[in-house]
């Protein structure tokens, strides 16, 4: 029978059901062409052959040549092994199989030339290969590219059936063989040539049996581009479904009281990347077409005058607007600081919470009602179906990466048409990723920091040094500046974290002992109220300390507190310590910030450590973090609406998805529709991919 791309794999020779089964499981397999897109990860030379007695020391694999003159399987039944003795012309010495020595001794070729592959390892004094690869000689010569061998990943229950990276490779090749006339083109003849790659079914021909490192890798990069062409095409589709076919409010005046506020009651002068997100939103806001956008801006780059500023532009265009944010905590001190902005102008700003009172929140729910209330701020609380606008124009989501989809999409069930929508965060997402995770939003980014701001100095210390670490406290303290102390808290080990605070905080108190110094706690087992009481103290200076779990992480701003010591931050993930260190260096003054741990810890802690120390680019941070952790890690389990990709590869392929990109953009552009005769293949190709891979236009 023959095979074809879509045949489940167990037809293919040499699979049958019980691979097949594992290679479902394992590998998420399920098709010929599944198989095909299982890319190598690397390529290895196995040009240069080796002589026995070359062998020194126990190290990397050897590869030879020469013949199998014995085998034999030994042992009882369970302890069974297959030994073979391989001659290479001059010496010869035992190869080993202690998993699967039935199949392999059938398989194993007597007497004929063969290559052998493997890592030596000194048995008894004797040279030993356990578990080699074992090719003929004759099938080595054939195939293409000789030495030059694709290495691909598997797992260890796949390799116990044989089908560990050469095993696969044979697969492949039987796979590559049996289909290749059947892998159709699948981008247009023009990008090909401009981006010079090599056709669909020559890629994968090379990918698996490469002719040569350069054109094999010409032939990866074309099939991860084809992929990440196709992904930006989805994703940007679905961004125009979101944005310009659906209808939007139009906000065409800037009235009265964005004016009045501009020119009387703004604070500061707004940075250049302030009024250029500004007229971003202001001119997303005018088509008429909804707006989703993305504001990235580390922290302390001044997002909230920009969310107050345009909710002006709403409440001027006669709608409500509001402010969602993560925590109880943030969202009072948005309300407040806020309200304090506002108060010599006549907007009516409310804020609910999870703790507003029943009676508390009737009259804010008449004004949302009859519209007089301008501008609600709050928790998630203010998505509860409860909570009914007058005519909710804008709304601002405050650090979304504590915003799950469905929330959002709450959001938008609020006012007919949705309103405005702008997603602010402080945890810049990589570029790329912000292209994939977030690909249907447009975004701006707050790139400069308001004018003044020093950079935080950032150095680590262990234990040891924490009587000095306490002697620059007291003098930060002595100068009239305020101090975080930040414990980690994390479920697991919630009790024995709680002891470290309580300890910690003990031990401080003893240290600055009350009555000249007071020191403040907050963490996640009080009372709101109570955590309340104490970071309002904190806010207004009455106290110098405040020990805390990473409740404070977000947003909070206290411009007076200077210095932020990370206690134990070898526990602390990056994004989280560029958070909480963002709690200082918000006024004028030398900030600081001191990363404790004990004398040791692993390796990636270490990493993270010295990325802290060396800067304070959000960006750069964001970056490495994606580097440790993976892209599906730093976008959080909530929302990880990240593709599944088959080939490429969101962080190695970095750059081909800023090309693919672009290219999608480009393509978009000319031909909104995809219905041009020179896009015929994209066409095609695109409404398959929709059916094949409904997850791509899921995402956010
Ligand atoms: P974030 O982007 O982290 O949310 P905030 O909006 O809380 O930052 O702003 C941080 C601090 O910077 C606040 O005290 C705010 O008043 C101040 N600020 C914002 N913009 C400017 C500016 N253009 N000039 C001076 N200070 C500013
Ligand atoms: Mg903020």
């Amino acid at each position: 029978m023959s095979i074809n791309l879509d045949s489940p794999i167990a037809y293919l020779k040499g699979v049958g059901p019980k691979r097949a089964e594992l290679l479902k499981e394992e590998l998420g397999i399920f098709t010929v062409f599944d198989l095909l897109q299982h890319l190598p990860f690397r390529y290895e030379d196995r040009s240069v052959f080796y002589r026995i007695a070359d062998i020194e020391v126990e190290s990397t694999a050897f590869q030879f040549r020469g013949k199998i003159v014995k085998k034999a399987l030994v042992g009882a039944k369970r302890a069974s092994r297959l030994l073979a003795v391989f001659h290479d012309g001059v010496d010869s010495l035992e190869l080993v199989w202690f998993k699967g020595a039935n199949r392999i001794l059938n398989q194993l070729p007597l007497n004929v030339e063969v290559v052998v592959y493997g890592k030596p390892s000194n048995y008894g004094g004797k040279w030993q290969l356990a578990h080699p690869e074992v090719e003929k000689v004759e099938a080595y010569e054939n195939r293409r590219g000789g030495g030059f061998h694709p290495v691909y990943s598997t797992t260890e229950k796949l390799s116990s059936r044989g089908l560990n990276s050469s095993g696969l490779a044979r697969l492949i090749r039987v796979a590559v063989d049996e289909v290749k006339g059947e892998i159709g083109e699948t981008l247009p003849d023009h990008l090909l040539s401009e981006l010079r790659l090599p056709r669909r079914r020559e890629a994968f021909e090379e990918v698996h049996l490469p002719s040569s490192p350069l054109e094999a890798d010409k032939a990866l990069k074309r099939l991860r581009f084809e992929e990440l062409l196709y992904l930006q095409l989805v994703l940007l589709q679905h961004k125009k479904t979101v944005t310009v076919d659906l209808r939007g409010v139009k906000f065409g005046q800037v009235g009265e009281r964005f004016n009045e506020f501009f020119s009387k009651h703004l604070p500061f002068e707004l940075t250049g990347a302030q009024k250029r997100v500004l007229r971003e939103i202001r001119a997303d806001m005018n088509t008429g077409h909804h707006m989703n956008r993305l504001l990235q801006g580390d922290v302390g780059s001044g997002k909230t005058i920009v969310a107050l500023m345009s909710a002006l532009l709403a409440i001027d265009n006669g709608y409500q607007a509001c402010i969602m944010a993560p925590t109880e905590i943030l969202s009072r001190q948005h309300a407040e600081g806020i309200s304090d902005l506002l108060k010599e102008m006549d907007i009516r700003v409310e804020i609910i919470t999870g703790s507003t009172k029943k009676k508390d929140r009737i009259p804010i729910l008449e004004g949302l009602a009859d519209g007089s209330v301008n501008l609600l701020i709050g928790t998630h609380s203010l998505i509860e179906p409860s909570v009914v606008f007058k005519n909710l124009g804008f709304a601002v989501i405050d650090e979304q990466h504590r915003f799950g989809v469905a929330q959002r999409s709450k959001l938008w069930a609020k006012a007919n048409p949705p309103p405005h929508v702008l997603v602010m965060t402080a945890t810049p997402i990589p570029r790329t990723l912000a292209m994939t995770a977030y690909g249907d939003l447009d975004t701006s980014v707050l790139d400069e920091l308001p004018p003044g701001r020093k950079e935080i100095k950032t150095v680590h210390r262990t234990d040891g040094g924490r009587l000095k670490v306490m002697a620059f406290v007291e003098k930060q303290i002595a100068e009239g500046k305020q101090v975080y102390m930040v414990f980690p808290l994390i479920e697991e080990s919630a009790t024995l974290d709680y002891k470290d605070l309580m300890d910690g905080y003990e031990s401080v108190s003893r240290r600055f002992p009350l009555p000249k110094y007071r020191i403040g706690i907050v963490h996640g087992k009080m009372k709101p109220a109570d955590k309340d009481i104490e970071m309002k103290r904190f806010v207004r200076g009455e106290s110098q300390i405040l020990v805390a779990t990473t409740v404070i992480e977000v947003g909070v701003n206290v411009p007076n507190a200077t210095l932020m010591i990370i206690e134990s931050s070898e526990r602390f993930g990056l994004s989280q310590m560029h958070q909480l260190r963002g709690r200082v260096g918000r006024g004028g003054d030398q900030s600081y910030c001191i990363l404790m741990t004990k004398d040791e810890f692993s390796k990636e802690a270490r990493r993270r450590l010295e990325t802290m120390c060396r800067t304070n680019d959000g960006f750069v941070i964001a970056e490495v973090d994606m580097e440790i952790r993976g892209p599906g890690d730093i976008l959080g389990t909530q929302q990880s609406g990240l593709p599944d990709l088959k080939m490429a590869d969101l962080l190695r392929d970095r750059d081909l998805m800023t090309t693919a990109r672009y290219m999608a953009q480009r393509v978009l552009e000319e031909d909104p529709s995809i219905e041009l005769p020179v896009h015929k293949t994209l066409r095609v190709n695109l409404d398959r991919i929709k059916k094949d891979r409904p997850n791509w236009s899921r995402i956010s």
